[in-house]
């Protein structure tokens, strides 16, 4: 364990009561530099609302988020995100419309000054971004290609690009793989593997086996409370866990 200071990310008593009922409940866990942190937990088990409640989407109810020792539970949405913290919904939200490198063009962060010759070398510094950024989610070839015609994983891989593409320091992925084939799992893998290399990844996932080839560490969440923590091995082997989640 790394000194208290150290985290990136510091969850406690996180709490969430809608009419009465406590979708999350006095959750704490803390997540360091380059992890992958995953988090598993049967259906409605309070996971996307975890997500949810650190990117300031849904008010908690009591506890306390600290990103870099900024308390996110008093800031908004877009302070959040210009914070250092992205987050990615279930489903894709690519623009149609627009190519690849388009998608990945308005998703750069809007500066101030981009007057006279500052545009030009904006413009070129921007292309060398979207380049990196493409290869890194293995859409280098496609860059001219409509959204439209790639596959479910292609934008999946897109969105993924069009976050990183801000350079978050914290990145969360709801369910990133759902409908991806097996070879895009595997390259789904590989992606984030590569990316905690830089910062870090908060990932709700159902498939066992992706998440043992991505994991750091893993948190079940059963009725808004951790039940278990640790390595995969270790939850896998937990007889709570085995007993509400991993038996059924
Ligand atoms: P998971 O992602 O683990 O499947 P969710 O976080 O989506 O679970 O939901 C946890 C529980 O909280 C569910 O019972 C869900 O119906 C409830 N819930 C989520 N958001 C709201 C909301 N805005 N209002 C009322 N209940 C909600
Ligand atoms: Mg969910």
């Amino acid at each position: 364990m790394m000194a208290h200071g150290q985290f990136l990310l510091k969850v406690e008593g996180l709490t969430v009561s809608f009419d009465g009922f406590k979708a999350v409940d006095n959750l704490s866990f803390y997540v360091e530099p380059n992890e992958c942190r995953v988090i598993i937990g049967p259906n409605g088990a309070g996971k996307t609302t975890v997500l949810d409640l650190i990117c300031g989407r849904t008010k908690a109810t009591d506890g306390s988020v600290k990103f870099k020792n900024h308390e996110l539970l008093k800031m908004r949405e877009d302070q959040i995100v210009h914070a250092g913290v992205g987050r990615k919904f279930q489903t894709p939200s690519v623009y149609e419309d627009l190519s690849v490198f388009e998608n990945l063009e308005i998703s750069f962060p809007k500066g101030h000054s981009v007057f006279g010759a500052l545009s030009f070398r904006r413009t070129v510094d921007v292309t060398a971004r979207i380049q990196e950024i493409a290869e890194t989610i293995f859409l280098a070839d496609l860059l001219a290609e409509k959204a439209a015609f790639l596959s479910h994983g292609q934008k999946q891989w897109l969105e993924i690009g069009m976050l990183l593409i801000q350079d978050p320091e914290l990145l969360m992925l709801d369910e990133p793989v759902a409908g991806m084939s097996v070879a895009e799992r595997k390259k789904t893998a590989e992606l984030l593997n590569r990316i905690i290399q830089d910062r870090s990844v908060i990932v709700i996932e159902h498939d066992m086996g992706f998440v043992a080839d991505i994991a750091t560490r893993v948190n079940v969440l059963h009725q808004g409370k951790m039940l278990s923590e640790g390595s995969m091995a270790h939850v896998q082997a937990d007889p709570k866990v085995i007993e509400v989640y991993l038996g059924h």
